[in-house]
């Protein structure tokens, strides 16, 4: 009886340490990926650091789908890749690489481009708004990119 306790005990303080994942197993998608915060705190920066040179996931030559928007076919408009440089993703919605990756640095951060995602093709301003000014929380996250990788 008194094994039998022991052992339920250990196993319901067994560590929730998350184990260490393969880089090159992490997913790219920015639909299938897990918050950062459920990686395990030591691999976290090497985590940030792989998908930061990976770059955003701005698949090209495909097929945009059209979608209903008001009166109007749209679909997602590719020069977004260029106008939003660096940081903008796709994948059937719009998402930021950025505010993904530092979401636990930058407080009030805009979860919508994290889980979410955006897929108003005619709202380029919403997009140009989450980027924001030079002091925005998208341009903190932004900048500690560049530091992570300049950090080597
Ligand atoms: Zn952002």
């Amino acid at each position: 009886m008194e094994k039998f306790l022991k052992q339920n005990g250990n196993q319901g303080s067994s560590s929730k340490t998350p184990e260490f994942v393969e880089l090159d197993d992490l997913p790219s998608d920015p639909a299938d990926r897990k918050p950062i915060s459920t990686y395990d705190l030591n691999q976290q920066d090497e985590i940030r650091r792989t998908y930061l040179l990976r770059g955003p996931c701005q698949p090209s030559g495909v097929a945009f789908p059209y979608r209903m928007i008001g009166n109007n076919s749209r679909r997602f408009p590719v020069t977004w890749y260029t106008n939003f440089k660096g940081w903008l993703e796709y994948n059937d919605r719009v998402y930021c690489l950025h505010c993904y990756l530092f979401k636990d640095q930058v407080r009030n951060i805009q979860e919508a481009f994290i889980s979410e995602g955006f897929n108003d093709w005619t709202r380029q301003d919403k997009v140009q708004c989450h980027q924001g000014e030079f002091n925005s929380l998208h341009n903190k996250a932004f900048k500690m990119g560049e530091d992570l990788l300049n950090q080597d």
